[in-house]
Order: structure tokens, then C-alpha cells, then sequence
């Protein structure tokens, strides 16, 4: 449930404190304190008015924030729940109350570390320039919901096969650097040392070399996206799921200009480390370069040129307006390119193995194979 929503005529993206604030302010009458219930008259604009801030679901009611009558404390954060249910690809719908989809990036002035500070004060330059709004931030996080209705696709890979291909990659990979020019043998299996790691790559890689070339041709590096693909198997197990491969061009684009930006952008840079930039760990920059990109219709001049306006302003910046939610709509891109592409190989690729088998069978299968004379 969302922590945050937005309000269609006030065109501003607000929590619970904030929203009561502004209707306090209107009745000129002063705040609700905590144990005073909501006017009904409130309660039925927010239910017109107010919408999910991903899926724009309609007729918000609030849910005030609870303390410990013991200690004062607070327990549950105030939220904003939805009755009539989100959309079935809404990125809250799963979720328990309180919690933010992973995609969701508040550039809250709460912000802790270097990146989202640099993010946020770029954010609240654009703001402050009249070249970003929450308006048009809302407008992008409808696209995005948009697009995830116009392409889906049923998740259907099988836990075994997704296991086994991740292990035939790793265990031949990588396959550009093992000696083309040799043939494992009997005779090799002599040499003193001789490395039966080896045998077993150069075995798996000639073995399965129409597979291995197919994930490389899709850029299918599946060792670091283990965990996540199998989290991601779990929940949607047979369900229909956005495809994020209908996001190719402005995903390539959307890292183009932030690899550009942590290049040459200091403050960015600086937050960085070593200005190593890292699709993964760099969720506010990503949100925010694909904010510049679709105001700039996916047009990179356009969009560096935005970011040229916003990053060399020198006027007073407001640091309160970035107190909007931005939205990286690549977050998982890489996982479920992989799952989609891993579903997709053609069923003869697995004919005649054993899905079951991992390196250590491989390890024997090989030596077995040289011990008998056989050679690859
Ligand atoms: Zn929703």
C-alpha cells in the first residue's frame, strides 16, 4: 500500500500528513490531531480525488498512523489503501502495507547517501527551472503502466531447465578463453597437472555450443542474475507478466546518458567511488536520466541537452520540491530479459541430458570419456 498518492486536482504527489495538512489549511480550521477521526466530507474528495501512484487506481481511503499506547512510539506509518483493488500489474498489489515496489525511487529530501543527494538536487533544480513537475513525473509512471499492458507474457520456464542452463554457462564459460586449437585427449590426461577443470569446460563448451552461443547473441549472462530469476520463477510461476523486452531501445538509451552523466557530472561522479557506473546500484540516477529521456521523447541530444540546463543552473535551489516519487521502469530488466530469452530456447537443446547433472558429474563424465579413448 502506497505511503504516498497523488492528487489529481492538486496535481501534487502527497503523504497522508501532508494531504491532511493541505485540507486543514482549506477548511481554515487546525490540524486533526491523531485520535480525531477524518470529516466524512474529506474522506469522500480523497475517494474521488486521490489516485495509486502506479496503476492510477481510483478511491483512496486513508489509514491513519498507529502508536504504542505504552510508549508513544509509532508503530505503523500513516498509508493510503485502496478498497476497490489495484491493477492486477500494479506494482503495490502484492505488496504488504507500507511497502514501496523496488522500482519506485523516492527522491525524498530524507535521502542518506551521496547518489540520491546528487539525484534529489538535481530533481529539485528541474523543478525549480519549470523543466520537471510532478505532473509530468505522474505521466511518466502512467506510460510505463501503459506500456506493461500492451506487452505481456506468460511465465512458463521450467525451475529445472533454468537451473541447468545456468550451470552449463557457468561451468563452459568463458568460452572465448579456452584454446580453440585443442583437442582433449587420452594422451593429455598424462601430463603431469593437467587440469581436468578443463576437460570438463572445453568438454561442455563443444558440447553445447549452439546454446551457449544463443545466450551470448542475447547478452544472457545468467551468474549474477541466479537468485533474482529464481524469485522472480516463484512469484509469477504460470502467470502473465509485463515483457520488459518491449523496453529494449529506452533501456539502451537510458544507460547511455547515465553512464554519460556519471562521467561527467561531478557531483554524481564523486558519489560514485571511482565514477564506476553500475546499472544496479545506481536505481536514483537511472530514474531520474529516464525521466530526462521520455520528456525528451527517447531522444538522447534532447535529453542531454535537458540535463545540460538542469545540472548548470547556479540560482538558489529549494531542497523540499524533490519530495516526489520517480520511477526506474529498467528496475529487474536484466532478470527478466534473461527469464524470457531462457524460456525461449528451443526444446532440442536439451535432448538426450540429464537436467539433473552438474559440474561434479561432468568432472567424472569427462575423465570417464578420456579414460575410454573418446576425445573433444
Ligand atoms: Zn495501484
Amino acid at each position: 500500500m502506497p505511503l504516498t498518492a497523488f492528487s489529481v486536482s492538486r496535481q501534487q504527489e502527497l503523504d497522508v500528513d501532508q494531504l491532511l495538512q493541505l485540507f486543514a489549511d482549506q477548511y481554515q480550521r487546525p490540524k486533526l490531531r491523531r485520535s480525531e477521526p477524518i470529516p466524512e466530507i474529506w474522506k469522500q474528495v480523497i475517494h474521488a480525488d486521490v489516485e495509486c501512484p502506479a496503476c492510477f487506481a481510483k478511491g483512496a481511503e486513508i489509514v491513519r498512523a498507529t502508536s504504542s499506547k505504552v510508549t508513544g512510539e509509532a508503530i505503523k506509518q500513516a498509508y493510503f489503501r485502496f478498497p476497490g483493488g489495484h491493477h492486477a500489474f500494479c506494482d503495490f498489489a502484492a505488496l504488504p502495507p507500507g511497502e514501496a515496489p523496488e522500482g519506485l525511487v523516492q527522491f525524498s529530501s530524507t535521502a542518506r547517501d551521496g547518489l540520491s543527494r546528487a539525484v534529489r538536487d538535481l530533481v529539485c533544480r528541474g523543478i525549480q527551472l519549470g523543466l520537471l513537475d510532478q505532473a509530468r513525473i505522474r505521466s511518466m509512471r502512467e506510460w510505463f503502466h501503459q506500456k506493461k499492458l500492451s506487452a505481456v507474457f506468460q511465465v512458463t520456464l521450467d525451475p529445472q531447465v533454468f537451473h541447468w542452463v545456468a550451470a552449463v554457462q557457468a561451468a563452459a564459460w568463458p568460452v572465448r578463453y579456452q584454446p580453440r586449437w585443442l583437442t582433449v585427449n587420452h594422451e593429455l590426461m598424462g601430463v603431469p597437472g593437467f587440469q581436468m577443470k578443463t576437460a570438463m569446460e572445453v568438454m561442455l563448451a563443444r558440447r553445447h555450443e549452439s546454446l551457449l552461443a544463443y545466450l551470448s547473441e542475447r547478452a544472457v549472462m545468467l551468474r549474477p542474475l541466479v537468485s533474482r530469476i529464481e524469485k522472480l520463477l516463484n512469484a509469477n510461476s504460470c502467470k502473465l507478466v509485463f515483457d520488459p523486452t518491449n523496453l529494449k531501445a529506452q533501456y539502451d538509451v537510458t544507460q547511455e546518458l547515465a553512464r554519460f552523466i556519471s562521467t561527467h557530472y561531478d557531483p554524481v561522479h564523486r558519489a560514485l567511488g571511482r565514477g564506476y557506473f553500475d546499472v544496479k546500484a545506481s536505481k536514483p540516477l537511472m530514474a531520474f536520466t529516464a525521466l530526462l529521456l521520455f520528456l525528451s521523447n527517447w531522444d538522447l541530444n534532447k535529453a542531454a541537452s535537458l540535463f545540460a540546463q538542469v545540472a548548470s543552473y547556479r540560482g538558489t535551489v529549494d531542497q523540499n520540491l524533490g519530495n516526489v516519487m520517480g520511477l526506474n521502469p529498467f528496475h529487474d530488466y536484466d532478470a527478466w530479459a534473461a527469464l524470457k530469452a531462457l524460456q525461449e530456447i528451443p526444446i532440442q537443446e536439451f535432448d538426450g541430458y540429464d537436467l539433473d547433472h552438474r559440474a561434479k558429474e561432468w568432472m567424472s563424465e569427462a575423465a570417464a570419456a578420456l579414460a575410454s579413448g573418446q576425445s573433444f
